[in-house]
This record gives structure tokens, sequence and C-alpha cells, in this order.
């Protein structure tokens, strides 16, 4: 399942964010090219703004299941996984353009090889030191730096635990991961480390610094090519 509901705002692309032009295509096509090649994966559902259904190219949308996200990011994985039939999702956010089929593969792989396990993430180690802010800016605490990790998308799931999880809140609206829903439940989450490239495209910045991997790693194809 592809999140691709956002507005976009903060990127200032002036429109949804998984249509922003990335090294050529709209950012959802290189998310899409990846859940394709998956080996794991035998169906893609889409969360779309609503009224959007252009931001998949109808050159790219057979096959694919197209459904009007809600009003956060969790609404929209809801919303998407009323159309989801198998045992597991991966759940991948438009917003992650550098995903690649094998981290798709991995997080599934991960999840089907330990039948305890509810969730496995994507995540890579905090290289920054990390301080909780109290009022406004003032320092609280610094956090322990070795025991942190940054969640990323792709993020696997039982499909029955992650319905579950979804309709055990309320407050959709503020989960910034599907994940931490069903921590909330006291299933057992983990982390698959991914490759420092899976970047969040969030800014004008962020959109740079795609392109340029991007690029790169079209580069390095064409040279393993010749
Ligand atoms: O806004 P943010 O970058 O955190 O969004 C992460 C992902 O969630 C994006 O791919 C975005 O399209 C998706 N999203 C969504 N529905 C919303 C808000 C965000 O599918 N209402």
């Amino acid at each position: 399942m592809i999140a691709a509901a956002g507005s976009g705002e903060r990127l200032g692309a002036g429109g949804p964010k998984a249509l922003a032009p990335l090294a050529g295509r709209p950012m959802i096509e290189w998310s899409l090219e990846a859940m394709r090649a998956a080996r794991s994966v035998g169906a893609i559902v889409v969360a779309i703004p609503p009224g959007e259904s252009s931001v998949v190219s109808p050159q790219s949308s057979e096959g694919v299941v197209l459904v009007e996200g809600g009003a956060s990011r969790s609404e929209s994985v809801a919303a998407a996984m009323e159309k989801v039939e198998t045992e597991y999702v991966v759940v991948h956010d438009a917003a992650r353009p550098l995903v690649t089929a094998a981290l798709v593969d991995a997080v599934v792989d991960d999840l089907a090889q330990d039948e305890n396990c509810a969730a496995v993430v994507a995540a890579v180690p905090v290289s920054d030191t990390v301080k909780q802010v109290a009022r406004g800016r003032e320092v609280d605490r610094t956090l322990d730096r070795s025991s942190l990790w940054a969640a990323q998308t792709p993020q696997a799931f039982r499909a029955e635990v992650l319905r579950e999880a979804l309709a055990s809140t309320k407050l959709l609206a503020q989960a910034t991961d599907d994940a931490m829903l069903v921590e909330r439940l006291g299933r057992t989450v983990l982390l698959h480390e991914a490759p420092g490239e899976n970047v969040k495209v969030t800014t004008p910045l962020d959109l740079r610094l795609a392109e340029l991997l991007l690029a790169e790693r079209h580069n390095d194809e064409r040279g393993g090519a010749e």
C-alpha cells in the first residue's frame, strides 16, 4: 500500500507531493516501480488525495487499486486497508521515492520469519544527538543516542494486527506512523536497518537530494549495463 494522499504543502510544489516532478517522473512513480519489482508484492493499493485520480498515470495504474485518502496519514492508511485482502501488507510513503524492491522484500521476509512479530519497520540509527525540549526551546534532557532509531517506511504488518491497531484508537490524526499503533497494542515490532539513501522528501532541499541520489543510481545502472 502506498500512502500518497498528502497535500505537499511543505514542499511548496503547488499540488499533491506525490506528483512533484523528480528526476523526470512524478515522485510516486519511483515507489510504484520498486513495489512492482518486489517479489513479495502481489497487489498494490494507493491512497490518493480526494478527487486526484490522476496521481497515478494511466500507464502505471494497471492492476493498481486507487482509494481516496483521509485527512491524516493514518486515516489514509485505514481507508486503503479496506481494499487489502492479503495476510501481510507493506505500508510505504510515496514521500520516500528511493525505496528499493530489496528493502520491501527484506521487511516482509523478516516478518514472515518470526511468528511472534507483528510488524517490521525500516529504520536507521540516529546520528545526531537528540534533545527533548520542555518549554519552547528550553532543553529538558538529552536522550541516549545509542538506543535511538529513526523509523521510515516500508513497514510490513500482519494485516489483521494493523486493522486492529487502526480501529483501536480515536487518535489516528496524531499517529506519525502505523507501527506506533501496533506498539500500543503491546505487540512486537522489529526494526530492519535501511540504507541511508531511503530519505523522505519533505522540503525542497530533500527534493534536490533525492534528485541527486536517483541520478547517481541511474548512472550506476547504465555503467553496469555497459
Ligand atoms: O506529510 P508527510 O510527509 O508526513 O506524509 C507522509 C506520507 O503520507 C506521504 O507519502 C503522504 O502522501 C501520505 N499522506 C497521506 N494522507 C494524508 C497525509 C499524508 O496518504 N492525509
